[in-house]
C-alpha cells in the first residue's frame, strides 16, 4: 500500500515526509504507456506533488505541480489532492534517451532545463496560489530544492527517485522532503545534507528496508519521532457530468455540429485514460441546458 509517513526530530525544529508510491507511479505507467525515462521524471514529479499537495490545510484543496523544461519530455503536470492522491500527464511518454555514463535514466535531458517549475495552490480562495522558479538541473527534486527556498524560503533538502525494473515495470518509487521549521540553526541543514549524502541510494531503501529506513539514514544523529501515515494512491477526479460540462461551454457552433454530426462524441480524460461518450441526444441536452441557464443569466 501506497502511503506518506511524517515525522518530527530535533525537537520539533525538523520537519520530514517520506512517500512510498511504487503502485502510484505503476499505474501512472500503465495508464500513459510511459518509456523508463518518461516513467522516472513522471513519478518524480507526482511523488512532489503528492509530498507537497498533503501538507494543504484545506479538505478540498488541491495542488498541481508544472514543469516545462523544454526538453522532449513536453510538460509535465501532477495533481495533488489535499490527502496526497495525485494523478499525472506527460506530454512525450514515448520519450527515450540513452543511459547516463553512470548508468541512470536521464531524466534531466529529457525533462530539460531551460524552464520553469510553477506550483498551484488552489484552496479554494477567488484566486489560486501561484509559484515559480527556473528549473535547476531537470531531474526534478533539485528543481523543487529551490523551488522551495527560493519561492517559500523554506530551507529544505528533498529526495525522488523511480527505479524502473528490467521489465518495465516500477520496483521502487518514493521520495522525502525534510524542512527546517522557523527558528532552527541554519546549521542543521548542512548536516541533514551530509546525512544525504551518505545514504544509500533512495529507491534500493524503499526496495529492501522500507519507507522507515528513509528517516533513520537522513535523521541519523538526531532524535527523531515517527507520526501519522496517510494511504495514498492514483486517483483521477473525472466523471461523464465534469466532461459534460466542459462540452456545454464549448462554442455553440461547434456543438451544434456535433449534434448534427448524428455521432457519439468521446472525450478521453488525459489523466487516467477514461473514456466518456456523449450520444447526440445527450448532447442536444447539454445545448438545451445551456440555454436555459443563459436565459436565466440574462433574466
Ligand atoms: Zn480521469
Amino acid at each position: 500500500m501506497d502511503r506518506i509517513i511524517r515525522a518530527i526530530a530535533a525537537d520539533g525544529f525538523i520537519n520530514m515526509a517520506v512517500i512510498d508510491a511504487r503502485d502510484t507511479v505503476q499505474r501512472a505507467r500503465e495508464i500513459h504507456g510511459c518509456s523508463p525515462t518518461a516513467c522516472a521524471a513522471l513519478g518524480r514529479t507526482l511523488c512532489a506533488a503528492s509530498l507537497l499537495g498533503s501538507t494543504l490545510k484545506t479538505e478540498k484543496g488541491s495542488l498541481t505541480v508544472r514543469v516545462q523544461g523544454g526538453g522532449p519530455a513536453g510538460i509535465l503536470l501532477a495533481v495533488s489532492d489535499a490527502q496526497g492522491n495525485v494523478r499525472g500527464y506527460i506530454d512525450n511518454p514515448a520519450v527515450e534517451l540513452p543511459l547516463k555514463s553512470d548508468g541512470h535514466l536521464d531524466v534531466g535531458g529529457a525533462v530539460g532545463r531551460e524552464g520553469m517549475l510553477t506550483v498551484i495552490r488552489d484552496v479554494g480562495m477567488r484566486e489560486p496560489y501561484v509559484g515559480s522558479t527556473e528549473l535547476v538541473t531537470g531531474e526534478i527534486a533539485e528543481d523543487f530544492t529551490a523551488y522551495l527556498l527560493e519561492s517559500e524560503q523554506v530551507p529544505s533538502a528533498c529526495g525522488l527517485g523511480v527505479l524502473v525494473d528490467r521489465d518495465t515495470s516500477v520496483r521502487a518509487a518514493g521520495g522525502f522532503i525534510v524542512q527546517l521549521m522557523p527558528g532552527a540553526e541554519e546549521k542543521l541543514i548542512d548536516e541533514l545534507e551530509e546525512n544525504i549524502f551518505l545514504m544509500d541510494q533512495l529507491t534500493t531503501i524503499l526496495d529492501e528496508d522500507g519507507a522507515e529506513e528513509v528517516f533513520a539514514q537522513v535523521l541519523k544523529g538526531f532524535s527523531y519521532e515517527l507520526l501519522e501515515q496517510t494511504p495514498i494512491e492514483y486517483r483521477c477526479t473525472c466523471s461523464k457530468e465534469r466532461f459534460g460540462r466542459a462540452l456545454a461551454c464549448i462554442d455553440p457552433g461547434e456543438l451544434a455540429e456535433l449534434i448534427e454530426s448524428g455521432e457519439d462524441a468521446e472525450i478521453c480524460c488525459d489523466f487516467c485514460g477514461a473514456r466518456h461518450v456523449f450520444t447526440p441526444g445527450e448532447l442536444a441536452e447539454l445545448a438545451a441546458r445551456r440555454e436555459r441557464d443563459d436565459d436565466q443569466e440574462q433574466a
